[in-house]
């Protein structure tokens, strides 16, 4: 067996992004817009983002949707990885945070591609399906409330096309899912990560890059 994955110290990051970031001028400004942002945390590292676009044009993704969207860096990722009549279904609950991206999207080109929706994206999901719009999806993201995502997972499983990819953000909690929790995020990711393992609805690798990527894509 080769090495499990190598430690990323700070000195092999930097190489990394040295040598394969190519970021667009909009999300580094969505970033440094971010910095002092007190969720900051919450936003993905650009390396990430780049990799999602790449996944994104790799399964040829015209519809895709994002459950989280902060202050936008993601969605901007994807939706610059879509095609010029593509669309982004992204979904948040806070407008103040989302507001802070629009400009971004704007001065990046591709605001018309963003379909932002402020509601629980429970409902959101609801109402996509409600519309007949199952199986017409080619890329999801799932980066929102943890105690969701089980039914973000099956809302949106039934709105991709078969190939299709969705994506879920944090299924390592920082290492914690590999020990006994109580926390209800910990919880709900532990018994996630469980039931994608014996999920034949699905192929799936679970990435232990950034804080542990799902890539689950339905059969
Ligand atoms: N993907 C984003 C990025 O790259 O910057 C980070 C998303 S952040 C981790 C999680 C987001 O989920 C927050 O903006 C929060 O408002 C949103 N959220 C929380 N509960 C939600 C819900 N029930 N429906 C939709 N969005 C929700
Ligand atoms: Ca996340």
């Amino acid at each position: 067996m080769s090495i499990r994955t190598l430690n990323l110290d700070d000195t092999l990051y930097g190489y990394v992004l040295d040598h394969s970031l190519r970021e667009h001028p909009q999300l580094a400004a969505i970033r440094e817009a971010t910095r002092h942002h007190p969720h900051r945390g919450m936003q993905i590292s650009p390396e990430q983002g780049q990799f999602m676009a790449l996944l994104a044009k790799l399964v040829g993704a015209r519809r895709a949707i994002e459950i989280g969207v902060f202050t936008g860096y993601s969605a901007l990722a994807v939706a610059l990885a879509l095609p010029e009549d593509g669309r982004l279904l992204a979904c948040d609950i806070s407008d103040e945070d989302v507001a802070q991206g629009r400009p971004h999207w704007q001065s990046a080109g591709v605001a018309h591609k963003i379909d932002l929706r402020i509601a629980p994206a429970s409902q959101t999901l609801a109402a996509c399906l409600s519309a007949g719009e199952a199986g017409r999806y080619d890329f999801a993201f799932i980066d929102a409330d943890k105690t969701g995502y089980d039914a973000y997972y099956e809302a949106v499983l039934q709105l991709l096309r078969p190939g299709g990819l969705v994506l879920l953000d944090n299924m390592l909690r920082n290492g914690d899912v590999a020990r006994p929790s109580t926390h209800a995020d910990v919880r709900a990711i532990q018994a996630l990560n469980d039931k994608l393992h014996r999920d034949e609805r699905v192929d799936i690798s679970l990435l232990p890059i950034s804080d542990g990527i799902t890539l689950a894509r339905k059969r």
